[in-house]
């Protein structure tokens, strides 16, 4: 990957690379924050990323849908979409076996400018959804280290300005934050941390890593240096004890609040629906402080979940299931699935009830997993029309369901009820070994080239 080596270090690197490789669209009117912005960009959800350059009563361009085309991730990492997810699974492994530590810094870019009065509602933070209850950061990755034993954590959370130095936010369960918060709460003190808003897509990857993963022991943040090719630089916070990513475009400092709650919500989620309004935690801001000429990024929930919560989890899937079941030739996350709802397996089949195997081990990569289908490797994962061909032609209902009833589901999917939600797995390959009826069809393969074809 080496993204420092190929100057994508910086979003300022990654905006470059993309306008070099004509893969930017560029959005000239001045456009409002509220709404406008993201109705512009939901227009060209999974195309060229969009760059917002005028925004009313800002000085800082919006950048939105860095993540929200695969192909276009690939490229940035170096890499191409199928072998996206297994590439970080590999910088995972490669971290696990011998971590690259963050070092920690004097100074950096995303602290040139301390801003001298702290305000939120100044910030060209967008007011994504019709419902949303405000304007949302949902893109800061948010540092903090853990109270008991002082290892560090990076995630990313939606936020809502709620005042001047006040967000609210969703700490939802089984978070590293959030128990490392538990602990700070449980003493009835504070829990330091910062909001990195603007990072490279190395840090952006390592801060969603499922905990299967990166356990709470570790931080991730080593993944990023991984990725980079060369150790992540932070820098100590101005008034908090805890760091921030050097080379971001914002760094917001502040505290989360033992015993405080106050209202957050609704958020438009990943999901397609509105996560709830509710009485949810409070983060007391500090200071912030900024590069010189920032870009604002944010992201568009939907599609840029998918292709990078999902891609990471995609990956966790495929580390398990290389490691644990033999055959298994690929894995993909699919869109239809919201990113992480539906994992497709492809296997080359060794021997009877592999499939069951492969479909019990791929619900341990991340707990919000719903649906597993499995399928032979002569079916192309990516294509929804061929794992439904082989799910019309192959899967048995007798025999190829696994049904996991009321396991910890993902508190976002409406389906779960308090959190649990049923798991269904299908087996939708050929019985080993192979009947002769369930041979495919092949055609002869011919170069069109040759062909003299009036396609009118
Ligand atoms: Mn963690």
């Amino acid at each position: 990957m080496k993204l420092a080596q190929r100057n994508l270090s910086d979003l300022q690197g990654v905006v470059d690379f993309l306008a070099k490789n004509n893969d930017l669209i560029r959005v000239r009117n001045p456009v409002d924050l509220k709404h406008e912005l993201v109705g512009i960009a939901k227009r060209f959800e999974g195309q060229k990323p969009v760059l917002f350059e005028k925004v009313k009563g800002q000085k800082a361009p919006v950048l939105i849908g860095l993540l929200w085309n695969r192909e276009i991730l690939a490229r940035i990492f170096g890499t191409t979409f199928e072998n996206l997810s297994y590439a970080l699974a590999g910088a995972v492994t490669a971290w696990q076996r011998s971590p690259i530590e963050p070092v920690v810094v004097s100074a950096g870019p995303a602290n040139e400018v301390v801003e001298k009065e702290v305000d939120l509602t100044r910030f060209p933070i967008p007011w994504h959804a019709l419902k949303d209850g405000g304007m949302y950061i949902d893109s800061g990755v948010f540092i903090a280290r853990d109270p008991a034993t002082g290892v560090r954590n990076a995630s990313i959370h939606r936020a809502m300005v709620a005042g001047k130095d006040k967000l609210t936010m969703l700490l939802d369960l089984g978070r590293h934050l959030r128990s490392y918060y538990e602990r700070a709460e449980a003493k009835g003190k504070a829990l330091p941390l910062t909001i990195s808003i603007g990072v490279d897509p190395a840090v952006y990857m390592a801060s969603i890593i499922p905990a299967s993963g990166a356990p709470m022991e570790m931080d991730e943040l080593g993944i990023a240096s991984e990725l980079l090719g060369e150790p992540l630089k932070l820098i100590k916070g101005k008034k908090v004890n805890v760091e921030g990513v050097a080379n971001a475009q914002y760094i917001i400092e502040g505290e989360l609040l033992p015993k405080v709650r106050d209202w957050e919500g609704p958020f438009a989620e990943l999901t397609g629906y509105y996560g709830a309004r509710d009485k949810r935690w409070v983060v007391k801001v500090k200071a912030i402080t900024r590069r010189r000429n920032p870009i604002y990024h944010t992201i568009l929930a939907g599609k840029e979940i998918w292709n990078s919560v999902g891609l990471l989890a995609e990956a966790a899937a495929f580390r398990l299931l290389s490691n644990l079941v033999p055959g298994v030739a690929g894995v993909y996350f699919s869109h239809g699935g919201c990113g992480f709802y539906h994992a497709i397996v492809r296997i080359k089949k060794g021997r009877e009830g592999i499939a069951k195997n492969a479909i019990v081990v791929a619900f341990s990569s991340i707990p919000a997993l719903k649906m597993v289908t499995v399928v032979d490797d002569d079916v192309d994962i990516y294509n929804p029309e061929e794992v439904e061909w082989a799910m019309a032609t192959r899967f048995n209902p007798d025999t190829g369901l696994v049904l996991i009833k009321d396991a910890v589901g993902h508190e976002l999917n409406p389906s779960t009820r308090a959190g649990l939600g049923t798991k269904i797995g299908f087996d939708a390959t050929v019985p080993f070994p192979k009947e002769t009826k369930f041979e495919r069809v092949r055609t002869k393969e011919v170069d069109l080239s040759k062909y003299k074809i009036d396609r009118a």
